[in-house]
């Protein structure tokens, strides 16, 4: 810790941070008992409070009641101990323990409270089932590993605020008690009171409100901002998570880039992630499409897809025939000399199935030929063609799919990253960072086009060919995880008005909407970006955890409920007519 607590009652030092140093003098420490151990005669208690953990050793001599008390200590007893600092004899050091070379003598000890039989061991790393710690998450945070969390949290955060800081940004809150805003995903709705039948929506992102400040001449603002999504949930999503929330005046993809990559670089150092220094390289949509199979590649390792469509051109083989006659790809995979039985092989197909492929072809390069129950339809020379383009050598695994080509892109992209994880192609430490530039800016929907940012993202290119034009968005993308994305804005109403055009969203529905924003852009918009990333995402990726949950200090679980207060919850017939609501649902 940086400072020693205030000497009270209870302490005056932190449990961890002694050392031999202080030998020879009196402390007294404050926490929680976190194991105890009864050896003939003493009793020796690992004391823990945040800083870490000192063993004391209480002697049947102890002053007063103080052995009769150790006796009765139990995990989680809240206690006080003071007595002398004595530096153990080299056979009892505990080398795994910061405060491992010394112990403290216990003089006098008292206990600050009692605690039940907790539901799950705290002092050891064991897994516990979720639901279980999300119920008790206050003995869950006692943890070791959620201490850490919380700790590289915080460490994650201030870094952010420091460099934005230092570069001149100001810290500006926005309403959490909006209206909709135009991130595209469901809203959670709060009823008003003094307005019945009106609701307000909760934030999906400051994105309005960020561009309006921006209008307002403030020209650098940040936000440790917290968003609310409804959507269905997975392992990273949460209904409501915490963005780092930028926005900047008078700048190009370029400005943008550049001060967050100051800010990471700092997080990433702050937390000791190793990543390349910055400049990060940056990879267009199309490419990270054609090679990796996804707008979020992880490129730790290498097996890239490679487009065989010229290769095997002009074949009896039905499928890719029909395929590529049909504006469809053939792309492969070189997967390198490995062994898979056909049983193995086949269930590949579930992989690609479940990126809406239809099944993967299969061959083994084999005295420069390839055994595959397609070789016969390709015939040599485009098996030949196909191995070559594949730079594949004897012994290799290639594995085919066609497709429309985002389907085919997709589903090797899966199976690329289903290879990485069984072949353990993915290397222990070393990370990945890269942007990712050059999205589209629209993409075909059922009955026209949809914007595939939000649509305030400025666009590139001619609205006389929506399906062509890219937009001015990017994406920092570590190891095969998005942690933020941003865009340079609109800022005139001609522009906007066009995307809202291509989109299908009427003069109306767009007043109605963002009216307030596009007013705003009548009044002399400067030219704008910025970015947001998701914190939750980057403290799960830098403390190595799958789960965004275990880096959120009260998360909620897979379907949107909080096992600790029991949100959400029915409500009492009162509340709700006092809101003028009524539901249609009989609470379960
Ligand atoms: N508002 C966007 C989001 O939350 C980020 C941005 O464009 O700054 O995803």
């Amino acid at each position: 810790m940086k400072e020693a607590p205030r000497a009270n009652v209870f302490r005056d030092a932190w449990a961890g941070d002694l050392t031999v140093a202080r030998c020879g003098t009196e402390v007294r420490v404050a926490g929680w008992v976190h194991r105890r151990r009864d050896h003939g005669g003493l009793i020796f208690i690992d004391l823990r409070d945040r800083s870490g953990i000192v063993q004391l050793v209480v002697h049947p001599q102890a002053s007063g009641d103080a052995f009769a008390l150790a006796e009765d200590l139990r995990s989680e007893h809240v206690v006080s101990a003071a007595g002398e600092i004595v530096k153990r004899a080299p056979e009892n050091v505990n080398p795994n323990l910061a405060t491992g070379d010394i112990e403290i003598h216990v003089r006098s000890l008292t206990r600050l409270a009692a605690s039940e039989t907790p539901p799950f061991p705290l002092d050891e790393d064991t897994p516990v089932d979720e639901t279980l710690r999300l119920q008790h998450r206050m003995l869950d945070l006692r943890r070791e590993g959620m201490r850490e969390a919380m700790e590289l949290r915080h460490t994650v955060i201030t870094a952010m605020r420091e460099v934005l800081n230092a570069h001149d940004f100001l810290e500006i809150e926005t309403p959490i008690l909006t209206r909709s805003t135009p991130e595209g995903a469901r809203d959670f709705l709060v009823p008003s009171r003094l307005q019945q039948g009106s609701w307000y929506a909760l934030p999906q992102s400051p994105q309005l409100f960020k561009e309006l400040l921006m209008m307002s001449g403030f020209e650098r603002y940040y936000q440790i901002a917290r968003c609310f999504r409804d959507e269905d949930l997975r392992a990273d999503r949460q209904p409501e998570f915490t963005q780092l929330d930028v926005e900047m005046s008078f700048v190009e993809e370029d400005d943008v880039i550049e001060v967050i990559e100051a800010v990471m670089s700092a997080v990433f150092a702050a937390g000791g992630f190793e990543v390349p220094a910055p400049p990060w390289p940056r990879m267009s949509f199309a490419d990270a499409m054609l090679r990796y199979g996804s707008d979020r590649p992880d490129r730790r390792f290498a097996l890239e897809i490679v487009d065989i469509s010229q290769a095997v051109r002009g074949s009896e083989f039905k499928v890719f025939e029909s395929v590529l006659g049909g504006g469809g790809a053939v792309r492969a995979l070189n997967a390198g000399a490995r062994e898979m039985s056909r049983s193995e092989l086949e269930g590949l197909n579930e992989v690609v199935q479940r990126h809406g492929g239809k099944a993967v072809a299969w061959g083994f390069v084999e005295n420069g030929a390839l055994r595959s129950p397609i070789a016969k339809f390709l015939g040599e020379d485009r098996v030949a063609a196909t191995v070559s383009g594949l730079q594949a050598s004897e012994g290799d695994l290639l594995l085919f799919v066609a497709d429309e080509p985002r389907v085919a892109a997709e589903a090797l992209g899966a199976l690329r990253l289903e290879l990485g994880r069984r072949f353990g192609l993915i290397p222990e430490g070393g990370h990945d960072v890269l942007w990712m530039v050059d999205f589209p800016m629209f993409e075909p929907t059922d009955d026209g086009w949809g914007a595939v940012h939000h649509p305030f993202t400025a666009p590139k290119g001619s609205f006389a060919d929506p399906g062509a034009m890219l937009s001015r968005a990017y994406d920092l993308i570590v190891d095969g995880w998005e942690l933020g994305g941003g865009s340079i804005r609109i800022n005139t109403p001609e522009v906007q008005e066009q995307v809202f055009k291509v989109i299908g969203l009427s003069e109306e529905e767009a007043g109605a909407r963002f009216g307030f924003l596009l007013d705003a852009m009548k009044y002399g918009a400067p030219p704008l970006g910025g970015i947001a990333f998701g914190i939750d995402r980057v403290v799960a990726i830098m403390a190595g955890r799958d789960s965004i949950r275990d880096v959120i200090a009260f998360p909620k679980t897979a379907s949107g409920s909080d096992p600790l207060t029991g949100a959400p919850a029915p409500v009492d017939a009162a509340q709700l007519r006092e809101l003028g609501v009524r539901s249609i649902v009989d609470p379960a």
